[in-house]
């Protein structure tokens, strides 16, 4: 029986160094330092490996196969090994620790517990002398969680010799994986008004904060929950002093998009966005830095798939669609079947909450398994 074959406290404790190891986007060479680990465990597994340089100010990615299956297509792992949580997280707000059926840790769920899965799928499978009907590739990239800038290509690029796509995302809401996704953009105003005196010439002043407010305002009425496009104006800053007509301002604004239609039309509006002061200048940059996919007739079949595997195993395997972008949105649009949220069942990413379950780890160790095992 597969599911005996794994012990959770031992999948925890390998879990456990991958987390200990901090990797805030931002701050490549602690990025490196767990990149280093992961490099070194997949080498000696005997898999190709390559370590891809990072740049912008980003960590380096991984690129492995399996030494076993032909050119021809197989299935691409996906993972990232960078999360959100700043250094020092794992020592002040999150340590790592048990507490009942909860294990929590910086990125835990989002996605290191996953990630560790997918390598440690490959090491049941390299330690049983066992191959699988199609090679294998697995991706960990270091720069998902800033919208993937340095990887997008790399993704793109293997995943046009791959015939499936699995993400080891976080599994949502009680252990749903995810069939389809909403798109992402990201954009920033810019706005440049005339600085005055409070006091001594404030009529000749052109507040930037002023035309900012009606821009955050006529940003947040473009929401439309019906139809799954959100704009959020997440961060907001100008001006310098109380007694200064502030005469600069900007603004970050997060955009989701449910289709590629509304995606196009959202990006059109908001790159044409004009002022309403007048003699103020306003700027707009930003791009829909990941399209939306839906569930195609391949994504269903892939997750018909997954779900009789589970079945198999005895655990239900709902799905459900999420907001939250993934590098999963980049090789769906592609066309190909794409299964994501197949990493650790757990519950608040992002946060000082971040855990995942203890008796989730196993069955989804086994399906990871499965899916590599059964996949052709
Ligand atoms: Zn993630």
């Amino acid at each position: 029986m597969l599911l005996s074959a794994f012990d959770a406290m031992a999948l925890v404790a390998g879990i456990r160094q991958w987390v200990e190891l901090e990797s805030p986007t931002t701050e490549p060479a602690a990025v490196n330092r767990l990149v280093d680990l992961v490099e070194a465990q997949l080498r000696a597994l005997g898999l190709q490996v390559e370590r891809i340089a990072g740049r912008d100010g980003l960590g380096d990615h991984l690129r492995a196969r399996t030494p076993w299956g032909g050119p021809e297509a197989g299935i691409l792992v996906l993972g990232h090994l960078d999360t959100v949580h700043p250094l020092g997280t794992l020592h002040s707000r999150l340590p790592f620790r048990l507490e009942g059926n909860r294990v929590y840790g910086p990125g835990i769920a989002d996605m290191k517990g996953g990630a560790y899965l997918a390598y440690n799928a490959l090491r049941y499978l390299v330690e049983r002398g066992e191959t699988t009907p199609l090679p294998v590739t697995l991706i960990y990239n270091s720069d998902e969680e800033v919208g993937s800038p340095t990887s997008r290509g790399l993704i793109e690029e293997t995943a046009r010799q791959a015939k499936y796509v699995l993400v080891t995302e976080p599994g949502r809401n009680g252990g749903c994986v995810v069939t389809a996704r909403r798109g992402t953009g990201r954009f920033r105003l810019k706005i440049t008004g005339r600085p005055a005196h409070s006091g001594v010439n404030h009529e000749q002043g052109r507040s930037a904060l002023r035309e900012l407010a009606h821009q955050i305002l006529r940003l947040e009425s473009m929401t439309d929950y019906a139809r799954g496009i959100t704009v959020n104006v997440g961060v907001a800053a100008g001006g310098t002093r109380a007694n200064v007509v502030p005469a600069e301002a900007m603004a970050e604004v997060d955009l989701r998009v449910s289709t590629p239609e509304d995606a196009e039309a959202m990006v059109r509006t908001l790159l044409a966005l004009q002022p309403v002061t007048p003699e103020v200048t306003l700027e707009v940059r930003g791009q829909l830095n990941r399209p939306p996919y839906t569930k195609t007739p391949a994504i269903d079949a892939l997750y018909r798939h997954a779900r009789a595997l589970a079945a198999e195993l005895g655990f239900a395997l709902p799905e459900t669609a999420t907001g939250g972008g993934s590098d999963g949105n980049f090789t769906a649009v592609m066309g190909l079947p794409t299964l994501d949220g197949l990493g650790a069942d757990g519950a608040g990413p992002h946060t000082y909450e971040e855990h995942i379950f203890l008796d989730r780890l196993v069955p989804r160790q086994a399906l990871l398994v499965r899916l590599l095992q059964t996949l052709q």
